[in-house]
């Protein structure tokens, strides 16, 4: 069975309007420090201090900062927060998935919307995959979040703190794992983030960069970059910055093998056709063979899924460094498609597998709870309607 934890720890409760600390580079940390007086010769040091304690050791508290001055510590409690995304709800499914609906501190329109954030743990390694922006602009006929119609783009803070709330719940900062008479395996639960949540990250440039900047720093969250892995629908002229400027893994949306195809799936082919996008990759910042490009593929039952389709797919490939993950179509609430028949997703793998190219077929994880790809975000707010009624039910 699925389990909805609901009752949750009081500091996610947040009415706090502090400005947060999370999400600034070094630089506007010691900014910061200089806004409540630390005098300037200090600043550098006193940041690379909270630096350590926020990012490091993941403490959501300043009294918990033992080498900083009791003084200093008062001063920071009384200007800042080092703060998290509420939890709304937190879903734990059959297969170990774990789903956390977010809710954010309220924009400047005093606003406060909601993303998901999901855990998919696996034997040898843990995958976080997180959202970097309310819905998404474009609107891809296969996926729900593109049926949303509120966007807007998270914050370098809201995108950090999606990682920053999973390491608390899971247990994952290097203190909780030192304590912990089983730790995994691999070291730590998180060993590898992918921004393939709600929203279209390069639409979201600066932001995303400044986030995976303090993601793999090495003196905080400590995530290569190596095991970040950006997902695009094909944003072309940002394609080639991201590899420059971000440097993290790229995963391509591509979903279809010819123009006509791809623009009814991802209307942004329209704008950059297929030819352009692969040239792009082609001309990716380091890529190499080992350091291949993931091209995504939804398997859809009699659109995208025919041998031809397979041959073709091979062929477009040709000279790039790739591997293509085949995603069985996650169907939700409304949706005019189904997932094609495992035969034919297993008929496909093995026309790309023949060619050289490893082709997992991607397991859908945490159905039950709507946290496989494509299902994020619409059906939660169902699930709390549901809820609601639920509670007021029981208030009759
Ligand atoms: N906007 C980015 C990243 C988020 S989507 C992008 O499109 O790449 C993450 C992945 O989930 C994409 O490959 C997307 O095409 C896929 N996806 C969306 N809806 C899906 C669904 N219903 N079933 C399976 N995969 C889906
Ligand atoms: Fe947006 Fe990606 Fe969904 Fe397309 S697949 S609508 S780009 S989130």
């Amino acid at each position: 069975m699925a389990t909805l934890i609901s009752s949750l720890p009081e500091r996610y409760i947040q009415n706090d309007t502090r400005p947060s600390l999370v999400g600034l580079s070094r630089e506007a940390l010691a900014d910061m420090l200089g806004r409540i007086g630390v005098p300037e010769k200090q600043r550098r040091m006193r940041a690379n201090q909270l630096w350590h304690w926020i990012y490091h050791k993941g403490v959501t508290s300043f009294a918990a900062m033992s080498n900083v001055s009791k003084d200093l510590r008062a001063k920071l409690d009384e200007a800042f927060q080092i703060a998290r995304p509420e939890i709304v709800t937190e879903q734990q499914s059959n297969d170990g998935t774990r789903k956390w609906l977010l809710r954010l501190a309220p924009d400047e329109r005093g606003q406060r919307h909601e993303i998901e954030c999901v855990y998919i743990p696996e034997e040898d390694r843990g995958t976080l995959c997180i959202s970097s922006q309310v819905g998404c602009t474009l609107t891809c006929t296969f996926c729900h979040t593109g049926t949303q119609t509120l966007v807007r783009n998270l914050t370098a803070e809201e995108i950090v703190g999606q990682l920053m709330l999973a390491r608390d719940r899971i247990k994952d900062w290097p203190d909780d794992l030192a304590a912990n008479p089983q730790p995994p395996s691999s070291g730590r639960y998180i060993t590898n983030v992918v921004l393939m949540g709600m929203g279209e990250p390069l639409y979201n440039f600066d932001h995303v960069k400044e986030a995976m900047e303090i993601a793999s720093d090495g003196e905080g969250l400590s995530l290569s970059k190596r095991r970040i892995t950006l997902s695009t629908s094909g944003v072309v002229p940002e394609i080639g910055r991201a590899g420059d400027e971000i440097g993290t893994m790229l995963a391509i949306s591509l979903h279809g093998t010819t123009d006509e195809i791809r623009n009814k799936l991802v209307p942004l082919n329209k704008k950059y056709p297929i030819a352009e996008l692969l040239d792009a990759c082609r001309n990716y910042p380091g890529v190499s063979n080992a350091r291949r490009i993931t091209f995504e593929y939804v398997m859809l039952k009699d659109v995208n899924d025919s041998l031809a389709d397979a041959k073709r797919l091979v062929k477009l490939l040709e000279g790039i460094p790739a591997k293509v993950n085949l995603i069985p179509f996650n169907p939700w609430p409304g949706t005019q498609y189904e997932c094609s028949d495992w035969e034919t997703i297993e008929a496909f793998a093995e026309v790309l597998n023949r060619a050289g190219y490893a082709s997992p077929v991607r397991t859908p994880r945490g159905r039950d709870i709507m946290a496989a790809c494509g299902q994020l975000k619409s059906e939660s707010q169902r699930l709390r309607a549901k809820e609601r009624a639920a509670a007021q039910a029981s208030l009759a």
